[in-house]
């Protein structure tokens, strides 16, 4: 029988990041060599204490359904880390899934979601797919919110708005002013903020805040973090979501009738990951530290103009002075054998930009860098 797609997916684009490294990965398996600085997937492994926990677990017999709220272990550990009620703390598959389940149950048809741009890629998609509307908010030149440009989007359908600090693709990392401000204005309108704050644990300069510095979970507040880019663990499908009981309850509805909840065992791993790794995320950090300040070295020394990232790891640079006429992350796929990912794939408004990855070794940033550098002849 013939297939034709629901009109609701019509319009769902494929993961950018995704499709970038897989162009590259189909040219590296015809025995291209590729410098792949495209995937936000951390080059470690995960801890060892980790992988023994999960192992262990399994042992224990952990390896049946569990609640769909997640394990009520794990609930209370995180609850304990963000001095919440396990009430307010969902277990999901990946943090990504919890963006979903928390779009699923705030939003009627239409309803709009603000964006700042640039946004991952996801976002837009996962609000599309949850019958919203997404609103696509430019931010400043040094990627920060800018309020005024907030507020003239706001209408009476604006339900929520999407923040991520730190941000992928630009590093940003929003200041206590920025953080208070937003916060304020959310709670004025009535706006639902989603945080997703899954890199909340790399940053390099300045301190982290967090939105729930200055939201309450009553005042609107969703907090979304997960296990993948901290602890390395992107394989094992794991997150969670922070709100108030009543927002809770509804996601573990559409959790209980989709996944039912994360794999058993990986949730039991999830709690050795968070009361026994700091040493191994620090250690981790350190290096992503180093080859920031690598980067950020060799970029200037070239006098090539970006806004320094202060977080996460990604640079999101503009190359419209370099390249012309070209999707820049193509250009440099078939000149410099580096694949980045397309600014496009983080907003309409990015043509000319690429984001680059520093989730991989030292030696293939730096031979993908001076790649790049020759092919745009700096
Ligand atoms: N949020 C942001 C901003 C991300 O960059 C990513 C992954 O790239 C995710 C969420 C997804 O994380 P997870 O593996 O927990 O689903």
């Amino acid at each position: 029988m013939k297939y034709t797609a629901p009109a609701r997916l019509l319009e769902l684009e494929e993961s950018a990041t995704l499709k970038a490294s897989e162009k590259a990965n189909e040219m590296i398996a015809k025995g291209i060599n590729i410098y792949k600085l495209d995937v936000g997937e951390p080059d470690f492994s995960t801890p060892r204490k980790v992988i023994d926990s999960a192992y262990n677990a399994m042992l224990k017999g952990y390896t049946h359904y569990a609640s769909s709220a997640g394990v009520l272990q794990l609930r209370q550990a995180i609850a304990e880390k963000y001095s919440v009620n396990p009430s307010n703390v969902i277990i999901t598959p990946g943090s990504k899934q919890g963006i979903f389940y928390a779009l699923y149950a705030l939003l009627n048809p239409g309803d709009e979601v603000l964006l700042l741009n640039p946004a991952w890629s996801s976002y837009k998609q996962i609000v599309r797919l949850t019958g919203g509307v997404p609103v696509e908010v430019n931010t400043d030149e040094d990627f920060e919110p800018n309020l005024d440009i907030i507020m003239n989007k706001l209408n009476k359908k604006t339900r929520a708005i999407i923040i991520n600090s730190p941000n992928n693709p630009t590093g940003a990392v929003y200041g206590d002013k920025i953080v208070k401000q937003v916060s304020q204005l959310a709670k004025e309108n009535g706006l639902f903020v989603i945080s997703d704050e899954i890199y909340d644990q790399l940053v390099y300069e300045g301190d982290y805040v967090s939105f729930r510095k200055y939201m309450g979970y009553e005042d609107g507040l969703i907090l979304i973090n997960g296990f993948s880019k901290a602890y390395a663990m992107t394989g094992w499908r794991l997150g969670y979501a922070i709100a108030s009981p009543e927002i809770i309850k509804q996601m573990v509805k559409i959790q209980g009738h989709t996944a039912t909840s994360p794999a058993t065992f990986a949730q039991l791993a999830g709690i050795t990951a968070l009361k026994e790794c700091e040493e191994d995320v620090k250690t981790m950090v350190k290096e992503f530290s180093e080859r920031r300040k690598i980067i950020i070295e060799m970029l200037d020394k070239k006098g090539l103009k970006y806004v320094r990232p202060k977080g996460a790891f990604y640079f999101f640079i503009d190359l419209g002075k370099y390249i012309k006429g070209a999707d820049p992350a193509e250009y440099l796929l078939e000149k410099a054998r580096v694949s980045v990912t397309s600014g496009l794939g983080f907003g309409e408004s990015y043509p000319t930009y690429i984001r680059i990855s520093y989730a991989t070794s030292r030696e293939t940033i730096i031979s993908g860098l001076n790649n790049i550098f020759s092919a745009i002849g700096i």
